[in-house]
């Protein structure tokens, strides 16, 4: 193996906050809650039916059932991205040392 050889993972502490996440993505968080609530991008939303978990990007839409259980898994649902990719789009793809 090469001396500069390195080995790229998914690193979940590079994820960014979903407060920055969903921001960037357009996707308004409501209320103050350790829950929020927003338009569900993954079908025609009319009022706040998506629920996120604040503190760790989960979310669920109790109108059209799209779920997950962080940032990364809503990044490759909403781009169909497959996971490393969505890794990388995130700049959660880092070195292992
Ligand atoms: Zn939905």
């Amino acid at each position: 193996m090469p001396a500069n050889f390195k080995e790229f993972a998914f690193n979940r502490h590079l994820l960014p906050h979903p407060a920055d996440y969903f921001a960037g993505e357009g996707v308004k968080l409501l209320g103050n809650g350790r829950w929020r609530d927003a338009l569900c991008p993954f079908h025609k939303d009319t009022k706040p039916s998506l629920r996120v978990f604040f503190e760790s990007g989960a979310f669920r839409c109790m109108a059209c059932g799209a779920h997950g259980g962080d940032v990364l898994a809503f990044h490759m649902q909403r781009h169909g991205m497959w996971f490393v990719e969505a890794a990388k789009a995130l700049g959660a793809w880092g070195a292992v040392r």
